[in-house]
């Protein structure tokens, strides 16, 4: 077979990255049962309902500078003029008195700005004589002062269904007065290594044996205020065990991570068991690293079954986990994310057929153009790239290199680290 023709017939085995994102976003319903947590706990949650607000914000007239309140009735803005300072206003501590023609208080920001008063001219534009303050011409009128529900109306969404919950959130929640929110429940999700050369760690490495490192980089990627994570350790390459083990969990878990053992070699089992005990949905991706990835249930938990290679586990988590662990919580399908166009400063290489996520170092600039150049060697194996690295080089299926200097695609998936 040539090599186009041998291209054809893998392009035809496999689906595409595109089709197998849209047959897993079509077979994810998204949780629906919530529980009420104090406001604390909800970082990063998501809510399951709106919140709409008990309270205007501000609740009340309040100066939004340290200066001097009064009513502007009968004076000119255009011409100096005194007033007598009759009081002091502080935050927390309302003026009870009503406020005279000619009078003015002295008044802090937050505080409650007396009904009578329409401006507040800021401290560091009068002078003070003793209880007499002058203003000078062309102070501004009707100033300083934040009017009640500007910034939300009684009845306002402070924050929307399905809302993945910020500090800012917490934040705005608080200041409505909210003390509990109810969230969508949290997924329990497992995931289990599967090889026979795996060893754990503190335990000596002999030939032919590796670490476990997957399970390492599945509970870092796996942080997240909305799972429940259990790790549950190595299964050999048993298919009597493996079906035993991952049919005992599906009765516990919405989701079972499993890496390893996907492919076609003679103790890749996941698919057998997956077809013998559930249904497959998906198996092999026309992408890379990352080709075998299964996907369906087992009973009425997902059921995704990784590669072993340790970079085609967190490229096929970034990927395809990520955004359906999401959507399964929040009921969005945010499986757009943000991509950059950025120059390539060293040349690519790529064969036909696969879309690759090649790791790149994304720099920026002085003048603020975007700049990716490898992180290094791509074997699907290789770590120490994918550590030095910050982004994925997207390069579409018919894509068969990269010149330096041409433009590519990339996703960050380490925004923080920057080269
Ligand atoms: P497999 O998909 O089971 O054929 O594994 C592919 C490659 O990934 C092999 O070189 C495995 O030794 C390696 N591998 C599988 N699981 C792990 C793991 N949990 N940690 C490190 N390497 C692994
Ligand atoms: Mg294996």
């Amino acid at each position: 077979m040539s090599e186009d023709i041998c291209v054809i017939a893998e392009k035809k085995a496999l689906l595409s990255v595109d089709e197998a994102q849209a047959r897993l976003f079509a077979a994810l319903i998204p949780l629906t049962q919530t529980e009420t947590i104090p406001l604390k706990q909800a970082i990063g949650r998501v809510l399951a309902s709106d919140v709409p607000s008990p309270i205007s914000l501000p609740f009340a007239r309040n100066s939004a500078m340290d200066g001097y309140a009064f009513s502007s009735t009968g004076l000119s803005p255009q011409t100096p003029f005194t007033l007598k300072c009759v009081g002091s206003v502080f935050a927390g501590t309302p003026f009870t008195h009503a406020l005279q023609q000619g009078e003015c208080v002295r008044i802090f920001t937050g505080a409650v700005v007396p009904d009578d008063a329409d401006s507040v001219v800021m401290q560091e534009q009068v002078r003070v004589t003793g209880q007499t303050i002058h203003f000078p011409a062309d102070v501004a009128f009707g100033k300083h002062i934040r009017q009640i529900g500007e910034d939300v109306r009684t009845g306002d969404v402070l924050c929307s269904a399905r809302k993945t919950l910020s500090a800012i959130d917490l934040g705005l929640l608080a200041a409505g007065g909210i003390e509990f929110v109810d969230v969508i429940r949290k997924l329990n999700v497992a995931y289990f290594s599967t090889g026979d050369e795996l060893i754990g760690l503190g335990l000596a490495l002999s030939t032919g044996k590796v670490y476990d490192s997957n399970r390492y980089s599945l509970h870092g990627l796996l942080q997240n205020p909305n799972y429940t994570v259990f790790d549950g350790g190595v299964i050999a390459d048993d298919r009597a065990l493996l079906k035993h083990t991952l049919q005992k969990a599906a009765e516990q878990f919405d989701v079972i991570i499993t890496t390893g053992g996907a492919s076609v070699g003679e103790a890749d089992y996941i698919h057998a068991v997956l077809t013998e005990c559930g249904e497959v949905n998906f198996w092999k991706i026309a992408m890379k690293p990352g080709k075998p990835l299964a996907f369906g249930k087992l009973g009425n938990c997902y059921f995704f079954g990784l590669p072993g290679n340790p970079v085609a586990v967190t490229t096929t988590f970034d990927i395809f986990l990520k955004p359906a662990l999401h959507y399964l919580f929040t009921g969005a399908n945010t499986r757009k994310p943000l991509l950059f166009s950025a120059i390539c400063t060293t040349p690519l290489t790529k064969s036909r057929g696969r879309r690759e996520f090649q790791r790149g170092i994304l720099t920026q600039t002085l003048s603020g153009e975007l700049e990716v150049a490898t992180a290094g060697l791509q074997g699907s194996h290789v770590l120490s790239s994918a550590s030095a690295a910050n982004c994925y080089i997207i390069l579409n299926e018919d894509t068969t290199g990269v010149a330096c200097g041409e433009v590519v695609t990339v996703l960050l998936f380490n925004p923080l680290h920057s080269a």
